[in-house]
């Protein structure tokens, strides 16, 4: 509202105002840093997880009285923002603003209207932190180990927590949580025990671990079985709900678009892609399928075309060899196109994945965490070694010949990676912490289209249709989770949209149908974020005619960071308004 103030204004009192405008930038910055240490207090968990390592022997049991401490820092800083006039500052400084708001405001949402601490038994899990502090290498084993040590003191009470929180959990989210602690607690029982032969305690202190330990493993143990044996006659559905999915979208993307908005796009645009999909698809079929009759189904006369297209794909052992080709390949057509200015002394990093991404292949961006300033960004490129034919053959037409170059422009280049380079240029430590995923994910789906449009790929008729069928993976994850949680979509429903309307594997859709009954809201961020900054471009063409330049337009608009895109707009838009009186 106040940025839409601004553009309203006239000249007289735009002078007037500016002449009385306080640069309360020094102040905020003071604030932040206040802000962070407070919350890393609050949170310490958080806080280690992110490379801050002050509090790493302190485990917080998830009772009402920390409840009542979230509510009450939350509380103290929105109090706080309120002594800031954003007119006093800067475009970094008012989207960190609003992204501690949101913050915030997100934390007294999640402990008084969403309340998954009472129906999720999976939120209760120590086994990962405690791994991590075995893993990490950020100090001496010996420091680590006897941060451990203070920190599983508190394990019991976790879980006695826990359990008085719990209210008729959904049964989805309790199997989850047992097979979670059940298979984590190995950090116990046996790696605790690999790293202790690593140090030179003396027996009592490797004594007093080890009985630590075993009380640890009864008490995550007796939460498993607690779990298994829990008379839960009436077992909330996993399904959110439309009143708290709408909220939860807010909170969680911040789009300018309502959660009912994105899912009416996505379904039209759904059937944009399948008219798109038909038309390429019909014109291909004699190349691919000789004098085979056409099905007079349309979409699975797509699926013909698209299974044929997908046998073109490099060999297993050449999968690393060219990803890496690629990289230079991309950048040297961003620069003869003028896309966007790419930073020759930032060049990528590409490696092969480390051990223990082992499995994962494909590819995948390792950024270094907010406090770890010196870490390198690598491009991490998983190998097929050692996986079976019939595996390695699916993969490959899965990320065939097209789809591998639309994945390398999404991962790395003009996506994630140089998102995160112009990302870094204006740090913001609030912005590395509550970075928004829409916008991060939108940006690297909006660069899929955009290289396309500028002719990459040459235009090629089978590269656009594989295009769309990887863009209607993310319009599908839209639908699919908006139908799930707010329109009781049967998974019968739900298998049968990312089948044969979006042209998934079996395997594929079965799981997407597991992430979807335990998660809400994150499948939307890829759809929903590329919808509005396509959007947003295709309204400043609108407004700028001839002026338009697509290479400027990429740089201010990743010049504001992993903020929301709705912030970032309006900032653009006041910014034009500026400069235009
Ligand atoms: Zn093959
Ligand atoms: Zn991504």
């Amino acid at each position: 509202m106040l940025l839409l103030a601004v553009i309203g204004c006239g000249d007289a009192a735009k002078k007037e105002n500016e002449s009385n405008i306080v640069n309360m930038d020094p102040q905020f910055d003071r604030y932040k840093g206040q802000f962070i240490e407070e919350l890393w207090k609050v949170y310490p968990g958080w806080a280690s997880s992110q490379g801050y390592h002050k509090y790493d022997s302190i485990l917080v049991i998830p009772a009402a009285d920390a409840r009542s401490k979230e509510l009450a820092f939350a509380k103290a800083n929105l109090d706080s923002l309120k002594a800031f006039d954003l007119k006093g500052l800067s475009d970094n400084n008012k989207t960190d603003y609003f992204m501690i708001e949101n913050q915030l405001k997100s934390i007294e949402w999640s402990i008084n209207s969403m309340r998954s601490f009472e129906w999720n038994p999976s939120e209760y899990n120590v086994c990962g932190a405690f791994a991590e502090m075995l893993n990490g290498n950020y100090d001496s084993l010996d420091v680590r180990l006897r941060n451990f040590y203070v920190k599983m003191l508190n394990i019991p009470a976790y879980y006695t927590a826990a359990k008085e929180n719990i209210k008729n959990p959904t049964v989805e989210h309790t199997q989850l949580a047992i097979d979670q602690n059940l298979g984590g607690m190995s950090v116990f029982e046996k790696d605790l025990h690999e790293a202790l032969n690593k140090v030179r305690f003396g027996e009592h202190e490797k004594q007093a671990i080890e009985a630590r330990a075993k009380e640890a493993i009864v008490a995550i143990k007796g939460y498993a079985e607690w779990l298994k044996k829990l008379d839960n006659k009436t077992p909330r559905s996993f399904r959110l709900g439309k009143e708290l999915y709408a909220q939860k979208f807010e909170y969680d993307i911040q789009s300018g678009y309502s959660a009912d908005q994105i899912y009416e796009k996505a379904i039209a645009h759904k059937k944009e892609l399948h008219e798109k999909m038909f038309a390429l698809a019909d014109k291909l079929w004699v190349k691919y399928m000789n004098k085979a009759e056409k099905p007079s189904d349309k979409l699975v006369l797509i699926k013909q075309v698209i299974d044929k297209i997908s046998v073109k794909h490099v060999k297993p052992e050449e999968f690393q060899s060219e990803i890496e080709k690629q990289i230079p390949a991309l950048v040297e057509f961003i620069k003869e196109k003028d896309l966007i200015y790419i930073d020759p002394s930032k060049p990528l990093v590409v490696r092969k994945e480390p051990d223990y991404m082992a499995g994962v292949a494909g590819a995948s961006i390792s950024a270094p965490g907010p406090y770890d300033k010196n870490g390198n960004t690598y491009y991490n490129v998983g190998s097929l070694n050692g996986w079976d034919k019939e595996r390695a053959e699916s993969y490959l037409r899965e990320y065939n010949h097209y789809i591998l170059q639309i994945l390398n422009i999404h991962e790395a280049i003009p996506g994630h990676y140089t998102q995160l380079v112009y990302s870094n240029q204006s740090p913001s430590l609030i912005k590395a912490l509550f970075g928004n995923g829409a916008m991060i994910e939108g940006w690297a789906v909006y660069t899929e289209r955009m290289m396309l449009e500028s002719g990459y790929g040459n235009n090629e008729d089978e590269m656009w249709l594989m295009y769309y069928k990887w863009n209607l993976r993310a319009t599908c994850n839209t639908i699919l989770d908006y139908s799930v949680h707010t329109k009781d979509m049967s998974k019968e429903d739900a298998l049968n949209l990312l089948v044969n309307e979006a042209f998934q594997q079996q395997a594929e859709a079965e799981g997407k149908w597991k992430r979807v009954s335990l998660t809400q809201v994150q499948l939307c961020s890829y759809f929903t974020g590329y919808t509005e900054i396509y959007d947003f471009r295709e309204e400043l063409k609108k407004m700028q005619g001839d002026k338009f330049n697509l290479k400027a337009f990429h740089e201010k608009f990743l010049s504001y960071g992993s903020a929301p895109v709705k912030y970032i707009r309006e900032l653009m838009l006041a910014e034009m308004n500026q400069t235009k009186n």
